[in-house]
């Protein structure tokens, strides 16, 4: 197989018929992930899929509801993402939002058309109480609007169940097929009564059990991975987050020694880490791992020597891993798979899972690297949200601390320090991140933001120390509020820590004369400095 096959054996892999689940047909809208967040917050599984998957897949996959996303385009142009109309006649419920609303009028011979006037944000909507999607709804409740077009008539067949003062079908339904659209976004939680709507919709109208729970998610995931090593050998990529962690136990429970856990210590880790994820997945540990370190510390840095480019360190960075682990499956003998923490969101953001951007490149998700030796990739978390890793990691009994550790991104401090990375650039973020995160966690403050870390800027300014001239780093601090990571907003430390954390820096150490706290939110800026 090569690299393509590979990824598209992946992407048609589904899991929706097992686990009798929601199938979700991405139009390219801005919260496709929020509404299968939202579909399993009910214990209902769900995957993205792209509009353009097959019929006869769809039909394969055997799914006991299908939600039609947003999208930015128009159904009525030449062109625009379209369905076939048999998707209405599956006997399967289907709930169309915004641009899914508008499609479903569309191909069921309704008119769409550019609205008189456009909603954009919170709006009070009118809703029928008779609706089975509005059941438990108030009459009048807000939600949340983003469209041009509307819909100018109803398909045969349907009735309208909600409006608004310029939207005559702000929700549309003929119950007798289970079609519904609604022009606004219910899982966005701007939608103040939206979490109903779905729930109505996944558990009263597509009859789901709402049995999809951590512990079957192991059990189903144990046999899988059986399966897929037999009598082989794996090797797991540890770094210590949340993510590979959960992927390691999981390995080790399905095939105890037969997978080796391998943490490289790449040199870019936060000050002490290494030692910290030694002392629990190592020998000294309870999860009975295979564990090894290995010091790649001097070549991680010799490949990164004159690099400023962000995207060649993340790409350095990334291969330097693999060769390493290459390296260390030789010295076991025969490795066959290689296991990794991929989670949903990597996925779906590298633009695989269904339609949306890429935004970032996440090395390796769901294809290997044009040239390595490993023939399988096993990436046990890959369809799992953030929180649910966390879940399935405390229902494995992993530490509470280590489950709920911040994320830390798998270039390391490649991607906090600006331009060339050094060593003594790395010694300075080291220093200046364990007394940021001191302080704010003696402040109370590492319970109330969800990622705060230092990083550094290239940038070297004239300062006075001790009535001499320096010329040395400005230290960056950053502290972010963030439900999914997709947004965020700089948090409002009080003054007083970022004070002391302030001092103590530019006393403790070397090299920086200046401490900067980053007021930006993501967009416009990114979380991490790189
Ligand atoms: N592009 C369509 C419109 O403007 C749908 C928008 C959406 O799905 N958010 O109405």
């Amino acid at each position: 197989m090569n690299k393509d096959e590979k990824k598209r054996a992946v992407k048609q892999e589904s899991h929706l018929k097992e686990r009798r689940g929601i199938l979700v047909l991405d139009f390219g809208g801005q919260y496709n992930q929020l509404i299968a967040r939202r579909v399993r917050e009910n214990h209902v599984y769900c995957e993205i899929h792209s509009y353009k998957t097959d019929m006869a897949d769809i039909r394969g996959m055997e799914p006991i509801g299908i939600i039609l996303t947003g999208g930015p385009n128009s159904c009525y142009e030449e062109g625009a993402p379209c369905v076939s109309p048999e998707l209405f006649s599956l006997g399967v419920p289907v709930l169309g939002i915004c641009y899914g609303a508008q499609l479903m009028m569309h191909v069921l011979g309704g008119k769409v058309g550019r609205a008189p006037v456009r909603e954009y944000g919170r709006i009070e909507v009118s809703v029928s109480a008779a609706s089975p999607l509005f059941a438990d709804v108030h009459e009048k409740t807000i939600c949340w609007m983003s469209h041009n077009d509307y819909i100018e008539q109803m398909a045969p067949g349907f009735i309208s169940s909600a409006c608004t003062d310029n939207c005559p079908v702000a929700a549309a339904e003929d119950p007798s097929r289970s079609l519904y659209a609604v022009q606004f976004h219910p899982e966005v939680l701007h939608t103040q009564e939206g979490q109903t709507m779905l729930k109505n919709f996944v558990l009263g109208i597509c009859k789901a059990d709402g049995s999809w729970k951590m512990d079957a998610f192991i059990q189903e995931s144990i046999e899988a991975i059986r399966n897929k090593v037999g009598n082989g050998r794996a090797l797991c990529a540890l770094s210590g987050g949340v993510d590979s962690s959960v992927a390691a136990v999981l390995m080790a429970r399905a095939v105890g020694r037969q997978v080796t856990c391998v943490f490289v210590d790449h040199g870019l880790l936060r000050k002490d880490e290494a030692d910290q994820v030694e002392a629990i997945f190592g020998p000294t540990g309870n999860f009975g791992l295979t564990f090894i370190r290995v010091d790649a510390r001097e070549r991680f840095f010799a490949r990164l020597k004159g690099v400023t480019d962000p995207e060649k360190k993340r790409e350095i960075i990334g291969e330097e891993f693999i060769r390493v682990f290459e390296e260390e499956a030789r010295k076991i003998g025969q490795v066959e798979a290689l296991v990794q923490g991929t989670i949903y969101p990597d996925v779906v953001e590298s633009g695989e899972g269904g339609e949306s951007a890429v935004i970032k490149s996440h090395h390796n998700v769901g294809a290997l690297p044009d040239h390595v030796d490993f023939k399988e990739l096993i990436e046990p978390l890959r369809y799992l949200f953030k929180d649910e890793v966390r879940e399935a990691g405390l229902a494995l009994g992993i530490p509470h601390d280590l489950v709920f550790r911040q994320p830390f991104p798998g270039p390391g401090l490649g991607v906090r320090i600006v331009g060339e990375v050094t060593p003594e650039k790395v010694h300075i973020v080291q220093e200046a991140d364990a007394i940021w995160r001191e302080e704010l966690s003696r402040g109370g403050w590492d319970k109330n933001v969800n990622q705060y870390f230092a990083a550094l800027s290239n940038m070297r300014s004239v300062g006075v120390m001790g009535d001499e001239r320096t010329y040395d780093y400005a230290v960056l601090l950053r502290a972010v509020k963030t439900v999914d990571f997709m947004t965020a907003e700089s948090a409002d430390i009080p003054w007083e820590i970022i004070g002391r954390a302030t001092s103590r820096i530019v006393n403790e150490v070397p090299c920086v004369n200046r401490v900067l706290y980053d007021c930006t939110g993501k967009p416009p800026a990114t979380i991490e400095w790189e």
